[in-house]
């Protein structure tokens, strides 16, 4: 495992950020490529030849006018990852997990995953050309699995929840000296999550957006974002202004709402969790303290949305956008409007909802 030694929580990568502004400038910027390797001074990979290339980042930013003008909320933008290689922003944080892998000297990668991870893991492991031993639940819809098969990975499916499957790994990682992709168990996928913070700024025309609503698993984007501002303030681009940061969750998962509401540093595990959103089935991640801290100290708040809310809403989004979200990005929209009813959102704040990842691979639950 690549956690600290001393105290078995998550690495973050430090950069020498001095240096960093010197060329990561807004007019150096403007001319660099669509992708999120625009960002490089502040990503981990040192080598041309690990930085692996298939898409990844520079995803749209939508102003979904129609939509927010529905809700009550006109500035309503919605931050589409689908367009990522194997459709979703998985790909931002395992691109940079499987080439600094790579560059690093293993030899062989794998992950315990529920959906995304795994197909994303796949595509990079591929193009890289390294063998991917990926471990899903029983349970994964089939898109899924075919997905990982068809890019070339190892498919070991196991009895039991996400949790379990990391265990499965564990023990393949101890016998056989495999690297360790699992979300915050390796320095590098937040570092990769991270670039969809600099993205929103840049494609707001340099400004950060009032509130951001994240659907939560094992939150490497929602710590990744927060850790983005921090370079971005550090590197001159930004103040000490900040989003308010929104985790969404399940009805059926929800250890981080109930840990801003019981007050706690760390989320106790859920027990028996369920949820027809892959990505939001995540009892306990090893980066709850710093979800909880991001989202305290932003301001922000937490949500648990029904599953069949998630379901209904994500036919509004696409009835009203023309993007067909995935369930975990239509959470966030049930989660906006959730908040308008409350009174917390106002309805003239500008909102970004993130769709993490495309419905396609889950057509299945409309079906
Ligand atoms: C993994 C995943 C999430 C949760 O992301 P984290 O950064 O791990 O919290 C949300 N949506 C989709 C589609 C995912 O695949």
């Amino acid at each position: 495992m690549n956690l600290c030694p001393a105290c078995e929580k998550p690495l973050l990568a430090r950069y020498d950020l001095t240096e960093a502004a010197r060329t990561l400038t807004r007019d150096s910027l403007a001319k660099r490529e669509s992708s999120l390797w625009r960002y490089e001074e502040v990503l981990p990979i040192q080598t041309r030849a690990a930085q692996i290339r298939l898409g990844e980042g520079w995803t749209p930013l939508l102003h979904a006018q129609a939509l927010g003008e529905e809700i009550g909320c006109p500035n309503t933008l919605i931050k589409d990852e689908s367009l990522n290689p194997t459709g979703s922003f998985k790909a931002r944080g395992l691109v940079m997990a499987v080439g600094r892998a790579f560059e690093l000297g293993a030899t062989e990668l794998a992950i315990p995953s529920a959906g995304n991870a795994a197909g994303a893991l796949s595509a990079y492991a591929a193009k890289v050309g390294l063998p991917a031993h990926v471990y899903m639940p029983q349970d994964v819809p089939s898109a899924f699995r075919v997905e990982c098969s068809n890019l070339g990975a190892e498919v070991t499916l196991v009895d039991g929840l996400i949790t379990d499957c990391g265990a499965k790994v564990r023990e393949k990682v101890a016998q056989h000296g495999w690297f360790d992709v699992s979300t915050l168990k390796e320095p590098y996928r937040i570092e990769g999550k991270k670039t969809m913070g600099y993205e929103i700024w840049e494609q707001l025309g340099w400004q950060l957006p009032d509130v951001i609503f994240y659907p939560t698993g094992g939150g490497t984007g929602l710590v990744g974002m927060w850790k983005a501002f921090d370079e971005m303030e550090q590197l001159g681009l930004i103040g000490g202004e900040r989003p308010r940061m929104v985790s969404v969750q399940s009805t059926g998962c929800a250890p981080i709402v109930r840990a801003m509401e019981q007050g706690t540093e760390f989320a106790e595990p859920w027990e028996g969790a369920r949820s027809l959103a892959d990505g939001l089935r995540v009892p306990s991640a090893v980066g709850d303290f710093l979800m909880l801290r991001a989202v305290r100290e932003s301001g922000g708040t937490a949500v648990a949305v029904e599953d069949e809310v998630m379901l209904h809403e994500a036919k509004r989004i696409g009835r009203c956008t023309g993007v067909f979200p995935c369930p975990e990005g239509a959470a966030t929209l049930a989660a906006q409007i959730q908040l308008l009813e409350s009174g917390w959102l106002g309805g003239d704040e500008t909102v970004v909802l993130f769709n993490t990842g495309s419905g396609l691979k889950y057509a299945h639950l409309w079906a």
